[in-house]
């Protein structure tokens, strides 16, 4: 029973870090090609610093537990990622699109640390919940960013949008 929530949470840490190379890669791809939303992009940029700390912080989870992280998944996601932002490259409202996409992103990171902490805890894994709470943080704190920012987001877009600039969905 034990060794069976054990292996979960292990599992779910090594979804977890592939969930943030995930997110890094996606981020960086939206980052590079925005233009004309400095706020967001700065924003962005933090959020990618913050998010390789997170993937770093699983990292020792897993080493900390004794779970070799030579099978930490591989890139798949992250190539999907990539794919993801460069697709939004052809849609005429781009920056629209990434931005409800990333938060959308942020309540998945949400949603598994919170069940993170909870397998955690209930394991008397201290560290590991300790760790998951301050990625849960971050997580939250860019969530709110986006959210908080999304409007100004859009007006912006939509004036850009209809004073002609070809450059308003970056
Ligand atoms: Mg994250
Ligand atoms: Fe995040």
């Amino acid at each position: 029973m034990t060794d069976d929530a054990r292996s979960w949470l292990v599992t779910w840490l090594r979804d977890a870090h592939a969930m943030e190379e995930q997110a890094e890669a996606m981020l960086t791809a939206q980052a590079e090609r925005i233009d004309n939303y400095p706020d967001l992009e700065q924003r962005i940029r933090q959020h990618i610093r913050e998010t390789q700390g997170q993937a770093a912080r699983l990292k020792e989870c897993l080493e900390g537990m004794d779970e070799g992280t030579s099978v930490l998944k591989d890139t798949g996601a992250k190539l999907m990622a990539t794919a993801q932002a460069v697709g939004g490259a052809f849609a005429g409202d781009e920056v629209m699109k990434d931005s409800l996409v990333s938060y959308t992103f942020e309540q998945m990171e949400i949603a598994s640390y919170t069940a993170l902490i909870a397998a955690a805890e209930h394991l008397g894994e201290t560290r590991v919940a300790q760790v998951c709470q301050q990625n849960l943080q971050e997580e939250i704190a860019m969530a709110d960013w986006l959210n908080t920012h999304l409007p100004g987001t859009t007006r912006d877009f939509l004036d850009r949008a209809a004073a002609g600039d070809p450059t308003a969905k970056r």
